[in-house]
């Protein structure tokens, strides 16, 4: 097959971005926005040797898995790229990559599989489930301020305050920073051009606490008129933080270094389960509560705490689950590489009471060996040990160095936390190469509509 060229296919199945895939002949396309099940005329973009991509023209006989999106812009925002999958089939999408590799990547007899496996934990309303959204600010052919999303894989603007995976008083906030540009003709940041002051506002909402936080990210030193921005905003209930965050570098990088109070505080508390956390315009924290609540307890599930564990949590963050698994242990050390996020984690646990819990800042794969030789010197050559262990770490996974560390600390059980299979998978036959047993794995719906996949998996010496 040629670009250009045209073809009628079935979609037979997903790729890893949530592309439909088919053939043609023989011949693989990779089809944005088509959905399993679909039978489509689709029009060849980009052919390679093997396979090629296509662009869905025309739906001819829709897939039962097919649904009516909730946002009119589904398909050129960068944000959902599988709102037009029913929410069942998603689930079983993402228990699918799970599984598959796990077989591929890591090794795994599909018995053996079968027999971890636990079913998916989906959301029951799918939808505006995000406590954070960040959105850029830009100007329309007519000169106008606007706001929304990004369009995939680029920075086109598209304007629509009312994202369907956020929650609904982000449109009553976006509107009234929108208002007041116009009012007193306050310019939209430019990427091109680096002119203009408004770049992104950033919205948190805590679930349980109904505290808001809308933080401005601004190229300049200050926002005029700001009183009268500040007064519309406060009339919104629930708005407890509003900041700027100065910054003026022509980078991709949305959030300055720093922030400065406006008006309230500088933070929003919420919850997860019993545990309060602060949030700072500049914390990480996880963006679904609802479905991170399931996926700590689980956490806590598959740690079987009794409470008299050492247990270490790398790539901790701001000790969310450090906290979380503090409540049952006798001791929790936490590992995070940044140092903002360990001031926040130090900080959640003394906010809590927490005092069984204590915190380093540095690479996993270099604290823990470090601490690992520094204790087996110090004890005439015994060995660090650890009861549990829970990584967490970012997409790429674990470094090896860090996995051997934990094979020699011998810890009766590791919790993985993943937010990639694939190096999920490639960790996992690492610690079952090397004296671990796979007992369980679930999935965790963290990303609805999108093709993030969550995953936890219980692993037990043997
Ligand atoms: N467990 C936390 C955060 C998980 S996100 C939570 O649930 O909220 C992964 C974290 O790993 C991020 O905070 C990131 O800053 C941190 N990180 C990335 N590379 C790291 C490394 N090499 N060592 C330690 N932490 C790292």
């Amino acid at each position: 097959m040629q670009k250009n060229d045209t073809a009628v296919i079935d979609i037979t199945d997903i790729g890893a971005g949530g592309e439909g895939i088919g053939k043609a002949d023989g011949y693989t396309l990779f089809v944005k926005d088509a959905v399993i099940g679909d039978k489509a005329e689709v029009k060849v973009i980009k052919a390679k040797k093997n396979y090629g991509y296509a662009r869905l023209m025309q739906v001819l006989e829709p897939s039962p898995y097919r649904v009516e999106p909730k946002c009119r812009f589904a398909r050129q925002c960068g944000g959902c790229q599988i709102q037009e999958m029913s929410y069942d089939r998603q689930l079983v999408f993402k228990e699918q990559k799970v599984r598959g590799n796990l077989e591929r990547i890591g090794g795994f007899a599909p018995e053996l599989i079968d027999q971890a496996m636990e079913p998916v934990i989906g959301m029951e309303n799918p939808f505006g489930y995000r406590n954070k959204a960040q959105f850029p600010f830009g100007t329309d052919k007519e000169g106008n301020p606007v706001t929304g999303f990004y369009a995939g894989r680029t920075h086109d603007i598209i304007a629509n305050t009312d994202c369907a995976l956020g929650v609904p008083v982000n449109k009553d906030i976006l509107e009234i920073i929108l208002a007041f540009m116009k009012k007193y003709k306050i310019l939209s940041y430019d990427e091109k051009t680096g002119k203009g002051l408004i770049r992104h506002a950033l919205i948190r909402y805590g679930f349980t606490t109904k505290e808001i936080m809308v933080c401005l990210v601004i190229n300049g030193t200050e926002i005029p008129h700001a009183d009268d921005l500040i007064k519309a905003l406060t009339k919104i209930p629930g708005m407890t933080s509003i900041t700027v965050s100065v910054n003026t570098r022509r980078t991709n990088v949305i959030m300055g270094d720093s922030y400065e109070v406006l008006w309230g505080q500088g933070y929003i508390t919420d919850y997860i389960g019993k545990i309060r956390y602060q949030i700072s315009p500049l914390s990480f924290y996880q963006v679904n509560p609802v479905q991170t609540e399931k996926l700590y307890s689980l956490a806590l599930e598959y740690a079987d705490l009794k409470g008299n564990e050492t247990v270490w949590d790398l790539y901790c963050g701001i000790g969310t689950i450090s906290l979380f698994l503090a409540q049952r242990a006798e001791k929790v050390y936490g590992v995070e590489i940044i140092p903002q996020a360990i001031h926040n984690a130090r900080e959640n646990a003394q906010i809590n009471g927490i005092e069984n819990a204590e915190f380093f800042t540095g690479k996993a794969e270099e604290v823990l060996p470090g601490y690992y030789e520094e204790y087996t010197r110090k004890h005439d050559g015994q060995a660090a040990r650890a009861d549990v262990i829970v990584v967490d770490p970012p997409r790429k996974g674990c470094d090896e160095v860090l996995l051997d560390t934990i094979v020699k600390m011998a810890p009766e059980k590791v919790v993985y936390v993943s937010c990639d299979p694939a190096t999920l998978a490639r960790d996992l036959k690492i610690l079952c190469g090397n004296g671990y047993e796979l007992k369980r794995v679930r999935a965790v719906d963290q990303f609805p509509m999108t093709v993030h996949c969550e995953t936890i998996c219980k692993l037990v010496r043997k």
